[in-house]
């Protein structure tokens, strides 16, 4: 086999269809969110960046910056090992305890990132659980169907959001059998939320696990921000929640909670928890400082809110094609990835906006989309500024308007 050949002929296909990944290279400036400075082709310039996870700002939070510098400082840069082999540094424990909290539950555990937390945790279960079924949501992220697969369990994919699908599927399984609900509460990509409370009746009635990813909610949903579960009174009835630390908590990292021995069936039999080195300690006590901070703040919260829905308001006023959604997430809909790409081209080149295009695999094919995640630190400028070049764009490429 030629495989160089082979490789760049798959990156050619992908480059044919438009959805060939660039990069954009940047250098973001704490302290001036959601300012960067863009390395192009052509040299340095200053943009506004339009498509940040760091979702409420934490990531240049001055009581998360001096945390991660005194951990630094006192404990040097790497963890040293795996949690079982000299990595178990007092920070993840600290954390860990402050995230069981945050969930109300009894006991949290820690992974490298929210991809391998899914990964490992589902992939655990459902292998270890004898004969496992997992019912997965038709849009789950790429880690918790690749943490399923790998499992080799029985998958069975109900419809997305729909209790009356999930019911049929779990009406047709063994009740001896176990089963795991696997799905999240926001949908990242339409920034819709699912019916939890219906779906753990169903997890209820027929003696099911519940796994909820909430990575796109913690920080951001709820009186102390442990998510839509926490927001909906909802935590006692998830067996697992899961979450991230590099979204609104600003750093990275990744977690699962639940019960004390579910907890530490998973920090037992996980391959992706046991044998890789742990986190760094000033990386787990950025996020201690972070959650800490956000347990007690709705500050970033309601300004969070306040911007995505004023954003929402005037792309729609301008006639912009924007899905309606009741989350923090905009997506503004195109329908094509060439298109997308050159209105994020137009964006960052004429105007300093940068937005990151979103196409297949990440979308299904035909909605392909601009996915704006305003955030606190935009200001009514800044967002008049988008709406009023996205406006110009869409006039030029003759894209529909609404009246
Ligand atoms: N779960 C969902 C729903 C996600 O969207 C993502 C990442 O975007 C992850 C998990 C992975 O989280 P992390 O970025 O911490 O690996």
């Amino acid at each position: 086999m030629n495989y160089e050949e082979y490789f760049s002929t798959a990156i050619e296909d992908l480059r044919e269809e438009g959805r060939y990944r660039v990069f954009a290279d940047l250098e973001r400036k704490a302290g001036k969110f959601p300012n960067a400075t863009h390395y192009g082709t052509d040299g340095t310039r200053p943009v506004t960046v339009w498509c940040s996870n760091d979702y409420l700002g934490m990531g240049q939070n001055p009581k998360v910056i001096a945390a991660m510098h005194e951990a630094l400082d006192k404990c040097g840069a790497g963890a040293g090992g795996t949690r079982n082999i000299s990595g178990n540094n007092h920070y993840h424990v600290l954390l860990e305890r402050e995230l069981a909290d945050w969930h109300q539950k009894e006991a949290a555990l820690l992974f490298t990132s929210g991809y391998v937390s899914n990964w490992a945790a589902l992939s655990t279960l459902a292998s270890k659980l004898p004969d496992c079924v997992v019912l997965s949501d038709s849009m789950n992220h790429a880690s918790m169907i690749e943490g399923i697969r790998h499992s080799k369990a029985d998958r069975v994919i109900f419809e997305h959001n729909n209790p009356e699908d999930l019911e049929a599927k779990l009406k047709e399984i063994d009740p001896a059998r176990p089963k795991i609900i696997a799905f999240e509460s926001v949908y990242s990509m339409d920034g819709d939320v699912a019916p939890i409370e219906a779906f753990c009746d169903l997890a209820d009635k027929y003696n099911a696990l519940t796994y909820l990813d909430e990575v796109h909610a913690v920080g951001l949903y709820g009186p102390r921000g442990g998510g839509i579960t926490d927001r909906e009174n909802l935590t006692h009835r998830l067996d697992i929640i899961e979450g991230t630390l590099g979204k609104a908590v600003g750093v990275v990292g990744g977690y699962i909670t639940g019960s004390a021995s579910l907890v530490d069936f998973i920090r037992s039999y996980a391959s992706g928890f046991i044998f890789t080195t742990s986190l760094p300690p000033a990386v787990a006590a950025g996020a201690l400082t972070s959650i800490r901070h956000l347990k007690e703040s709705a500050f970033e919260r309601s300004r969070h809110q306040d911007r995505a829905q004023e954003t929402r308001k005037r792309l729609k006023k301008a006639g912009l094609p924007v899905l309606d959604s009741e989350t923090h997430i905009v997506p503004v809909m195109v329908g094509d990835p060439k298109t997308c790409r050159q209105i994020t081209d137009t964006l960052m080149s004429r105007y300093g906006i940068y937005v990151q295009p979103i196409n297949y695999p990440t979308v299904p094919k035909g909605t392909e989309r601009l996915r704006l995640t305003p955030s606190p630190v935009h200001s009514d400028e800044d967002i008049d500024y988008l709406v009023k070049a996205l406006k110009e764009i869409w006039q030029e490429l003759q894209l529909k308007i609404a009246a």
